[in-house]
């Protein structure tokens, strides 16, 4: 699906920083629209002609390459499989370049950016999604302003290293932790933000980074890229009246291996007997029910109210302040890393990448 990288800045540019390296890799999403001049539509840009619309771009002092999709993805069709790919690029790229900016659709970007993190274990280079709520081609475009500053902290080093080496989400002046990022707006610019994590870095007039914040790999760890998913998992928000042949059938989904429960405040859910029993018997046919909050921001507590205790008791799992996105990308990560229902209980209680506090 990605072609090989179509477009390099040349290498006269590289007067201050020419060790630095960056591939930006461009998925789809409307940061990349343009109007077609005949029809008038927004139409994908050609990205080999990107610096045509960003020429910021050629004043860079970095060496700057892309690969592009194609054909791109509006973020609603990105999936496991395309997660691999992208894995693989940066995996392919890694000895090649000091950081990674990916250009996706916002719609997905923060589950995108979830399953990065968790496939790209001991990461020790930045890699920043970003994209725009009006596409490049647009006048008052927020594209132009979040793909220069994300490439900036790509190549932003400290001590000889990559100052942020994570999987981040850049947007409108926030660069924030990806598996603790969450879309909130279709609409303003400020469309993203992180609710139990504060960001990693604030842009103004300067780049302040938060360094205690960002997580810093042991030295001298190899990369290691997981690419198996799998996506026998299921999320069910729960709400007042929910009726039992719902629960039952998403429980009987064949092959179910994982159901996430989006549970009330602090983790609760109705005590009516039906929803325990059922969930207890499809914990001891060896499912796995993890129970998120449907808030947005807070953590569960299981056990904190009667409410959650017998779920406790019955073997669910508390995500603890994991977002939506991010335990739908862990689930799958687990199930298909691992076979036995143990590792994967036991791995969802821990924090793989910085995804729960
Ligand atoms: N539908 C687009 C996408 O997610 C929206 C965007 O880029 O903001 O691909």
């Amino acid at each position: 699906m990605p072609t090989q990288p179509d477009f390099s800045i040349s290498k006269e540019k590289m007067k201050n920083n020419k060790d630095i390296s960056i591939l930006i890799i461009y998925t789809g999403g409307t940061i990349g629209m343009v109007h077609d001049p005949v029809t008038g539509s927004l139409v994908p840009i050609d990205f080999r002609h990107i610096s045509d619309h960003v020429p910021e771009l050629k004043k860079f002092g970095y060496d700057l390459h892309s690969i592009s999709f194609d054909p791109v993805q509006d973020s609603s069709n990105i999936d496991p499989v395309v997660w691999v790919k992208m894995a693989e690029i940066i995996e392919e790229g890694y000895k090649d370049f000091d950081g990674f900016v990916i250009l996706h659709g916002t719609d997905t970007m923060a589950y995108t950016a979830s399953a990065l993190s968790f496939m790209l274990e001991n990461l020790a280079r930045p890699v920043i999604l970003t994209g725009s709520q009006l596409p490049i081609g647009l006048l008052r475009t927020d594209g132009r302003e979040n793909l220069i500053t994300a490439i900036e902290i790509a190549a932003a080093q400290l001590n000889g290293m990559a100052e942020v080496p994570e999987v981040c989400i850049f947007f409108d002046n926030k660069l924030t932790r990806g598996n603790r990022t969450t879309k909130m707006s279709a609409e303003h610019f400020d469309a993203f933000y992180s609710p139990n994590y504060p960001p990693l870095a604030e842009v103004g007039l300067h780049l302040k980074y938060t360094n205690n914040l960002i997580s810093y790999p042991a030295k001298d760890q190899k990369l290691i890229v997981h690419k198996a998913f799998d996506n026998n998992v299921a999320v069910l928000k729960l709400f007042p009246g929910i009726n039992r042949k719902l629960f039952q059938a998403v429980l009987n989904t064949e092959g179910l291996r994982g159901l996430i429960i989006e549970t009330f405040g602090s983790g609760n859910a109705p005590t009516y007997q039906w929803f325990l029993d059922d969930l207890t018997d499809y914990i001891n046919k060896g499912g796995i029910i993890l129970n998120v909050t449907q808030c947005h921001g807070g953590s569960v507590e299981m056990g904190l109210y009667e409410t959650s205790r017998q779920m406790l008791s019955a073997g669910v799992v508390s995500g603890k302040d994991l977002t939506s996105e991010a335990s739908v990308t862990k689930l799958m990560h687990l199930l298909g890393r691992y076979t036995s229902r143990e590792e994967v209980v036991k791995s969802l209680n821990r924090s793989l990448s910085g995804e729960i506090s």
